[in-house]
């Protein structure tokens, strides 16, 4: 055997037995999940929350610590996949929820509260006018809808392994489930290969759409000149720009775009901004926007009964104004950058092929040496040591994604950072032989 193929062996074998200690510690979550597998398919009613064998179901949460139906407890470096940014029962969210629910749940009406969390929101991010809806996919979804109907044409240009909700999923160019755009799929940081497909759909091209900072692909930032040409090739050809921030919002008090200074013509948004309940909203210019204006003989539709729900419209004020302020947004950053630097240097010590990207309060690992500038970047990189990173981090007691994203949320501080930056030192010494 060659030397990659007995390394590979290797791997496999400690992954073997990391799952084998995985299923002898988590009895009760194999219950769970072979009792769900009778009523939901495959046990599952969010895909990303699957992996194999089976999925550890939680029981308690608090603050940035988290109990297993095991009993075990862990620190939780996942943060929701970002929208747990205010950590586990916030004593103002919960005060702003119980508030809430003192005056009924589901009112059937215009209330008090939307104008307010809608003004919070558009300053925050830049936005002239906003709509809200119940998640980042709803957003997305009317955010193309109303671009394509803007511009009267039917083109969407979306990136390969990036991803906009559940019915717009692009890694390995696409999914049968996702909604029947024309899409026109170009390569995430890729310049000129990119304005040429601009330019070969000039006429038709209603929207291109991105994160600027990919988040489920790996926490891959896209380079300002990537952006800025993007923002001027769009403005060209009379397309319209959406930055999908779902998630990066959080890692700036204006959202990313404020940090790259492009300007969208629409912004998606989602995951923290409710406060932790159902959210999404699509803002940005008040002249696309105005589209949906219902005094309007020809107004646009938009409907969804949970749209203005005072739960979300309640926390997620709460959260904006009084918890995630500026000052608290620029802190919160400064802690995710020092551990990421902190994480890569102990990763660099030990000559390891390992590293974590991404910006501020997120972070991904990766498992190769090289640049990590796209999806397949990403993608080419070493999956059996993440799955096995993610088994032996799980065994330090870290929350994480299987995919090996991590999210610093408010409650983490020195002592957690010090408890994740402590396991992957073990896991660097621990694993030294399949590292190389
Ligand atoms: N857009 C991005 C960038 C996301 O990461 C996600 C969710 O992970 C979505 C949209 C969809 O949001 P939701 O899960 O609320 O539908």
């Amino acid at each position: 055997m060659s030397d990659t193929a007995l390394r590979n062996a290797d791997i496999d074998a400690a992954l073997a037995e990391a799952k084998e200690a995985y299923v002898a510690r988590n009895p009760n979550s194999l219950a769970r999940y072979v009792e769900a597998t009778t009523v939901m398919p495959g046990g599952n009613t969010r895909t990303v929350l699957h992996y194999a064998p089976f999925p550890v179901a939680m029981v308690r949460a608090e603050g940035c610590r988290m109990w297993d139906a095991d009993g075990a407890e862990y620190t939780d470096f996942l943060g929701e996949y970002t929208a747990g940014l205010y950590g586990h029962s916030h004593p103002v969210i919960r005060a702003a929820v119980d508030k809430a629910l003192d005056n009924g749940i589901s009112l059937g009406a215009a209330n008090m509260t939307e104008a307010r969390f809608a003004r919070a929101v558009t300053e925050r991010f830049g936005l002239e006018r906003v709509r809200f809806t119940n998640s980042g996919t709803e957003a997305n979804l009317l955010a193309l809808s109303t671009a394509r109907i803007f511009t009267r044409r039917p083109k969407v240009m979306v990136f390969d392994g990036g991803y906009h909700g559940a019915v717009f999923g692009f890694a390995g160019g696409g999914s049968p489930i996702n909604v029947p755009f024309d899409y026109v799929l170009a390569r995430y940081n890729d310049i000129e290969a990119t304005r040429a497909l601009v330019a070969a759909h000039a006429d038709s091209l209603a929207v291109v759409i991105l994160e600027p900072m990919i988040g489920s692909g790996g926490c891959i930032p896209a380079s300002g000149d990537f952006l800025r040409m993007l923002r001027a090739e769009a403005t060209r050809i009379g397309a319209l720009l959406i930055f999908d921030e779902v998630m990066t919002s959080r890692l700036a008090p204006g959202g990313l775009q404020s940090v790259v200074g492009v300007k969208p013509d629409l912004t998606t948004l989602g995951k923290y901004i409710g406060g932790g309940m159902s959210f999404g909203a699509f803002g940005g210019r008040a002249e696309i926007m105005e589209l949906f204006d219902p005094r309007r003989p020809d107004a646009l539709p938009h409907a969804g009964t949970f749209n203005n729900n005072v739960l979300t419209m309640s926390a997620g004020l709460a959260g904006l104004t009084e918890i995630y302020t500026p000052d608290a947004a620029l802190a919160l950053n400064r802690r995710g950058d020092a551990l990421r630097d902190r994480l890569n240097a102990l990763c660099a010590q030990a000559g390891a092929p390992m590293q974590f990207t991404g910006i501020g309060s997120m972070l991904a690992v990766h498992f190769t040496r090289g640049a990590v500038r796209s999806p397949a970047d990403a993608a080419a990189a070493n999956q059996k040591l993440k799955e096995l990173f993610f088994f032996d981090l799980l065994a330090h007691g870290i929350w994480l994604a299987r995919r090996g994203m991590m999210t610093v949320s408010l409650p983490i501080g020195d002592a957690e950072c010090d408890r994740l930056a402590g396991a992957v030192q073990e896991f660097l010494a621990g694993r030294r032989s399949l590292l190389v």
